[in-house]
């Protein structure tokens, strides 16, 4: 059975269980397996001609072996990328764009963000698990925008599950707003926080530090700090990469990044076998891991707003999960780090680990004028609209070798930010039928101060 352990700890034999129903490790670390399987590349490519869902039972069942999800795990991957759920038929569809690359798109789930992919079965995962809770439990997160709506229509109406979701005011599209709060079901509650994301962030770290709190509200995590979604988001790559086009090759992946759990994921995927070449890292202004690549110091900036919302991150909390790679496994450095940042702002990597992490990892930042540029040149090329978030990948892309030859990961549906294409194309994404009516329905959320004790209060009352 594969176990995990937190970062911040020598050791450990946490179950999956305990690593999807905690969220976050109660030392205050992000859960990581203890080990990795290795995948047969040939069964998967065999398996991948009976679709995602065939993927998707392959790579992840070794996580469950042994565990008490074991049984049901198949049937719940089966319905998540099913096509009730996901709105193509090869759930993650790839499209060339010439020169520009090819675009993995992994936004034909409910919420048109490539969070549906590890949100929708952890939706499922959470519900199967909740028979043994002792009560509800009580699902918190902060959101820059996609995970909040992701999370909220995988949880919506679930007996045993309530969801409370934080975000920035004003700081997330109208359509990313609108996808949350206009939800009608008892067991959801919206917070708009009077804050930046990382302060929502801050918030949500802070009630899972309150243990007395966390315990008596049965808290758990869904953003990307639960490594249920991480596992989920392997996925993909290894789905992209047996794709007969990609036979004999080791293709590049550019990944928009915010808090890096999507190209974790990748990261992980190659270690555990798949045949994949470079991982990007694409940021927008906001490109706090392309400074740490560049002198090795990860040094927290105020966050600026920017065309793609859900990428305005100064704190990645994923990075954490690979600092643990990159010192050894050295949980006790991997603290000492933290510390730092949370005491000074910054840590400075050792040597040693930043050469690991430049052995893995390039990083690219993008401008919002980059990212309308690239989204024009590309509907000027191929008649294809892009999102502004997948737009800093193709940006990025263009700075590795055989720019053509590279996959970028679609992480979002352009409808979901017409603003930022009505400025690349002068006209208006089309938003897909199954959300005509968003704009009419009635919104429901409570707006607070960036505060602990407020935060509180309104979870105790909900
Ligand atoms: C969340 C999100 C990202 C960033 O993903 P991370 O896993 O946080 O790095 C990029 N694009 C979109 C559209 C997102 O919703």
């Amino acid at each position: 059975m594969i176990t995990y352990r937190s970062t911040r700890a020598p050791s450990g034999a946490i179950t999956l269980e305990t690593a999807i129903a905690d969220g976050l490790a109660r030392d205050g670390g992000l859960n990581v397996p203890n080990t990795l399987p290795h995948l047969d590349m040939d069964a998967v490519r065999a398996a991948a001609a009976n679709g995602y869902a065939a993927v998707a039972e392959m790579v992840l069942a070794p996580f469950f072996k042994g565990t008490r999800l074991e049984a049901e795990a198949g049937r719940l991957i089966g319905e998540t990328y099913s096509a009730d759920v996901f709105r193509h038929a090869d759930v993650a569809p790839l499209t060339s764009l010439g020169k520009h690359g090819t675009v993995l798109e992994l936004f034909h789930g409910p919420t048109l963000a490539f969070k549906d992919f590890a949100l929708q079965l952890l939706g499922r995962l959470f519900d199967a698990l909740s028979g043994a809770q002792s009560g509800p439990l009580t699902i918190l997160g902060a959101t820059s925008g996609d995970t909040g709506s992701a999370a909220i229509e995988a949880c919506r109406g679930r007996d045993n599950v309530r969801i409370v979701m934080l975000h920035p005011k004003g700081r997330v599209s109208e359509v990313q707003r609108r996808q949350m709060t206009t939800v009608v079901e008892d067991n959801v509650l919206n917070i708009a926080v009077e804050g930046s994301f990382d302060d929502c962030q801050a918030l949500v770290k802070a009630a899972f530090g309150d243990l007395d709190f966390r315990d008596r509200m049965h808290l758990t995590a869904v953003h990307s700090i639960n490594w249920a979604r991480i596992m989920a988001q392997i996925v993909y790559y290894v789905w992209a990469v047996v794709q007969p086009a990609y036979v004999g090759k080791s293709p590049s992946f550019s990944v928009p990044t915010g808090n890096f759990g999507d190209i974790y994921a990748g990261y992980l995927a190659r270690r555990m076998g798949a045949p994949i070449g470079e991982l990007m890292i694409a940021t927008n202004a906001n490109d706090i891991l392309v400074r740490t690549l560049e002198t090795g110091a990860y040094r927290k900036a105020a966050a600026e707003p920017s065309l793609s919302p859900s990428m305005d991150i100064q704190v990645a909390s994923n990075f954490e999960r690979l600092l643990l790679d990159a010192y050894g496994g050295d949980a006790a450095a991997v603290a000492a780090n933290l510390t730092a940042l949370k005491e000074a702002g910054v840590f400075q990597l050792s040597a040693d680990a930043l050469a690991y992490v430049r052995s893995h990892f390039r990083a690219s930042r993008a401008s919002d004028a980059d990212c309308i540029d690239v989204m024009t040149r590309v509907w000027a090329d191929t008649g294809y609209c892009v999102d502004p978030h997948t737009a800093t990948g193709l940006v990025a892309a263009q700075a590795l070798e055989n720019p053509a030859e590279v996959i970028t990961l679609g992480t979002a549906h352009p409808a979901k930010f017409p603003g930022a294409v009505r400025q690349a194309i002068g006209e208006d994404p089309t938003l897909p039928p199954h959300m005509a009516g968003l704009f009419d329905r009635p919104e429901r959320m409570t707006t607070l101060p960036a505060d602990l004790g407020a935060l509180k209060a309104a979870l105790e009352a909900f």
